[in-house]
């Protein structure tokens, strides 16, 4: 086991497979800067399959127990369910997760589960069908993700979790109606602080709605007692309703960061890992990769680059004077 500056271990890889995404939500890649000329990322410039697991190999070495796949929108890269087949075959790796948006869940959740996927958080930020179509910029409705998570849900792509970002004055009316109906269903809901990921948002403090603010509209309507956190790294401060029948998860990146247990390392679609959400640069393994350097050589370049990491940028924002610049942005390393 490998640990940073600040005494926090590796374990968890999130690889982001894409840089595009079939939605244009507000908040993370909005429609007029992510319009039809944009230039994403050139089939040549992704990491092959054969790269991801090798990478992934090398990482499960160094820690790693769980991987989560994810992007711009993870279903969107042609046969997805391929490399969820190879990473089955990584021995060391406990669990293979996706986090998806669920525009193509109900056609691909059984391939996914028949090639090893274990289970699936699928974001959806309200059931309110005009303001869900204004968030992910492209006027789908909420129906068809509903569909693709009982599609999930009969694969037994279990436990299921749903993201939701809550922004004040967007979708906050909405939270009580997206908690109740998966309360009934069973499944957890996440409810997130909306983030000053990326430069491209217009993020803006007024626009977060506390998760003290949220757990209290929630618990008003239908108590709720904490739950505490399983692990080290667990991001959620978690909440079960006093009646026992679902949990919620509340992420407060904002006003209460989690910094200490950041146990994460994301690698970018072109073979760059970033060690912190709100990075504003990522280290080269595609050169070396394909340059053909070894196993070792490569995890030689991991393991320096989790010595000296000391990020902490959430606790860190609000003594900041003025808005950091060029931070990588949220498409691009999947959140
Ligand atoms: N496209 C997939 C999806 O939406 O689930 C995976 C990638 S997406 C970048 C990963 C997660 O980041 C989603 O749950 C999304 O809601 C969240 N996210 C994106 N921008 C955010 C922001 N500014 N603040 C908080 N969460 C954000
Ligand atoms: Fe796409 Fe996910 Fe970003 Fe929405 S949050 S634009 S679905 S990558
Ligand atoms: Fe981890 Fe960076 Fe987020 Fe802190 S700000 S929890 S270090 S990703």
């Amino acid at each position: 086991m490998i640990t940073d500056k600040l005494d926090r271990p590796f374990r968890d890889l999130r690889i982001s497979v894409t840089d595009r995404c079939n939605f244009r939500c507000t908040y993370c890649m909005p429609a007029e800067i992510y319009g039809d000329s944009y230039k994403f990322l050139p089939k040549p410039d992704l990491l092959t399959f054969e790269e991801i697991v090798r990478i992934t190999k090398i990482f499960v070495g160094l820690g790693a127990e769980k991987v989560r796949l994810t992007g711009g929108e993870p279903l969107v890269r042609r046969q997805i369910e391929n490399l969820v087949r190879e990473l089955t075959q990584v021995s060391g790796l406990a669990d293979i997760a996706m986090t998806t948006n669920g525009y193509m869940l109900a056609e691909k959740a059984l391939l996914l589960k028949n090639s090893g996927l274990h289970r699936v958080t699928v974001s959806l930020d309200t059931l309110d069908e005009d303001v869900f179509m204004k968030m992910n910029g492209r006027g789908i409705g909420p129906k068809r993700i509903l569909e693709g998570i009982d599609a999930a849900e009969r694969a037994g792509l279990v436990p299921i979790k749903i993201n939701s970002v809550v922004q004040k004055g967007t979708n906050d009316e909405g939270i009580i109606q997206l908690a109740r109906y998966f309360k009934d269903k069973g499944h957890t809901v996440r409810f997130i602080e909306y983030m000053d990921v990326g430069n491209l948002n217009g993020w803006q403090l007024e626009q977060v709605l506390s998760g003290n603010e949220i757990a209290e509209i929630i618990d008003a309507k239908m108590p709720l007692e904490p739950v505490s956190g399983d692990y080290r790294g667990e991001v959620a401060s978690r909440y079960r309703y006093r009646d026992g029948s679902a949990e919620i998860g509340i992420i407060t990146s904002v006003t209460k960061p989690f910094c200490g247990d950041c146990t994460r390392l994301r690698l970018s679609p072109e073979g760059k890992i970033y060690t912190c959400l709100f990075a504003t640069g990522g280290t080269d393994l595609r050169g070396p990769i394909r340059s053909g350097c070894s196993d070792e050589e490569i995890r030689a370049i991991i393991e320096r680059i989790w010595l000296v990491r000391d990020d902490r940028y959430s606790e860190q924002r609000a003594s900041m004077t003025a808005p950091m610049q060029n931070k990588v942005e949220m498409y691009h390393i999947g959140g």
